[in-house]
């Protein structure tokens, strides 16, 4: 197993921010808040690294697969401080390190072919290279801090560029640890984190020396994340919010099916852009549907992450509790039932009951945008194109699923939905060789396998004729 140099986060001198830990809603550490001015340091020192990390394939997988094992030997120390910053149960942090190491592994691994001939009949020796492209510059939310980051950074690295990652103000610090970690295990400069407040994300998108933006958020940052990539025309991936709906069909059996369907919609509290965030059910089942969901959201151990009975945390931040409060009484308002939840707890931090709503307006905002947190609206459909409307009728289109005893059947009704993942009995599982991405405003480009190494690379073409006889 190879060893990191030091997982020692480096103290810095200069303006810092409180963090917060959501399961008590007080403080409990401090991350540097970087002016966006170091910027052009930062940046200018990831271009200078990136001329020897391009150069050796060979060099970049070893050191990649030692990052990936420091990763996990640093495991005790990233899941707590992850859990503390974030909310989520201490078991989910864990995995959260586990899918960081296995990510970065998977990437080692995968390498793009060295040239690929192209040919088309004229006398020409062509031949396709890949290149990388430079300093890439990193922005993600607080949901998966770890798992995210290294879905940024696992692809970038292994194509041969450098990184700058800003992670969310909200969840800096396990972040901070992670890199320190990773970059520990790789030559200087390969990965910096930042850390700090808007307009720090605003000027890495936009910086003239970062020469590709990858992206995780909402729509509306990433709207503006693009219009700041726009100023250098740096290339653009983004990974944007979700909305995804669950269609019951006739014939599925709800009893088998509703632990599954519960935690695909409340796992890390409904805080998973993938999350099921509507569900259909055809209406002569739809009580029952309501009724189990209901039973397993009253029955769910709600409490701090690090509380070992603990099977759902606190919402991430005020912000976003105050969105999913608001959500809920509005669709109260317009005639929605709470049939589980529907509240804050009375305790302090940012808890909220795990809810599920009946008889909700399709037009309600719980309904049309993202709650992203633990509510969920159950809706009744008569016939299934009525369902695959509604589905499909949103500005999202990043995943959705359909559940059925008939797979064929499902199967037939997972292709009519317009997203970029479409799970049959299932919701939310990816595989680390898949590509990712969203349709209509859930995202701009691809990650994940191949893909995902392709989207860090750009075709390199040689042409020259071929030698006369
Ligand atoms: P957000 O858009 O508010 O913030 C995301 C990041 O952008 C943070 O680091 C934030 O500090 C930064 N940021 C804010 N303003 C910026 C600006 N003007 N320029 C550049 N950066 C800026 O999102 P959030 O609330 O942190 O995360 C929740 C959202 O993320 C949800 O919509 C969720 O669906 C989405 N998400 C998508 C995926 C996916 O793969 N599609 C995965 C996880 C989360």
């Amino acid at each position: 197993m190879a060893t990191h140099r030091s997982h020692q986060v480096p103290v810095l001198v200069g303006k810092r921010f409180a963090v917060v830990d959501p399961a008590t809603g007080e403080p409990f550490d401090e991350a540097p808040d970087q002016h966006p001015d170091e910027l052009d340091a930062v940046v200018g020192r990831a271009h200078a690294a990136w001329h020897t990390w391009r150069a050796d394939p060979g060099a970049r997988t070893t050191a990649l697969l030692g990052a990936a094992d420091a990763v996990e030997v640093a495991g005790a120390d990233l899941a707590p401080l992850l859990t503390r910053e974030q909310g989520k149960p201490l078991a989910e942090s864990y995995q959260e390190i586990a899918r960081t190491a296995a990510r970065l592994r998977y990437f080692a691994e995968l390498t793009a072919p060295q040239s690929q001939p192209i040919t088309d009949g004229r006398p020409v020796r062509g031949e396709v290279r890949w290149r990388p492209l430079g300093p890439v510059a990193a922005i993600i939310p607080w949901n998966f801090p770890l798992q995210l980051a290294s879905a940024k950074f696992a692809p970038a690295l292994a194509a041969g560029n450098t990184m700058v990652l800003k992670p969310s103000p909200f969840t800096p610090l396990a972040t901070r640890l992670l890199g320190s970690v990773v970059a520990a295990a790789l030559p200087d400069d390969v990965l910096t984190i930042v850390t700090g407040h808007e307009p720090l994300g605003a000027r890495l998108a936009s910086h003239p020396g970062i020469r590709h933006v990858t992206f995780t958020g909402s729509i509306t940052t990433g709207q503006a994340v693009a219009r700041g990539a726009a100023a250098s025309l740096a290339r653009v991936t983004l990974e944007l919010g979700g909305n995804d709906a669950a269609i019951l069909l006739e014939d599925v059996e709800v009893e088998r099916i509703a632990d599954r369907l519960f935690w695909a919609a409340f796992r890390n509290c409904g805080q998973v852009c993938m999350a099921v965030k509507r569900v259909y059910a055809p209406a002569r089942l739809y009580s029952h549907v309501v009724e189990a969901l209901a039973q397993r959201a009253k029955a769910v151990v709600v409490g701090a992450g690090l509380d070992p009975d603990t099977q759902l945390g606190p919402v991430n931040n005020a912000p976003q509790l105050g969105r999913v409060e608001s959500y809920t009484a509005q669709a109260v308002a317009e005639g929605a039932r709470v049939v589980a939840g529907g509240r804050r707890l009375d305790r302090p931090g940012y808890f909220f009951a795990p809810t599920i709503l009946a008889d909700v307006p399709p037009d309600s905002p719980v309904v049309t945008e993202e709650q992203f947190g633990p509510v969920v609206p159950v809706l009744p459909y008569g016939s299934l194109d009525e369902a695959v409307e509604a589905a499909n009728g949103t500005n999202f289109g990043l995943g959705g699923s359909v559940w059925g005893s008939d797979l064929d059947r499902a199967e037939a009704v997972a292709e009519r939905l317009e997203c970029g993942t479409a799970w049959i009995n299932h919701h939310a599982e990816l595989s680390l060789a898949q590509p990712f991405a969203g349709s209509k405003r859930s995202g701009v480009g691809v990650a994940g396998g191949s893909w995902g190494l392709y989207g860090n690379l750009r075709p390199f073409v040689v042409h020259r004729p071929q030698e006369e006889a």
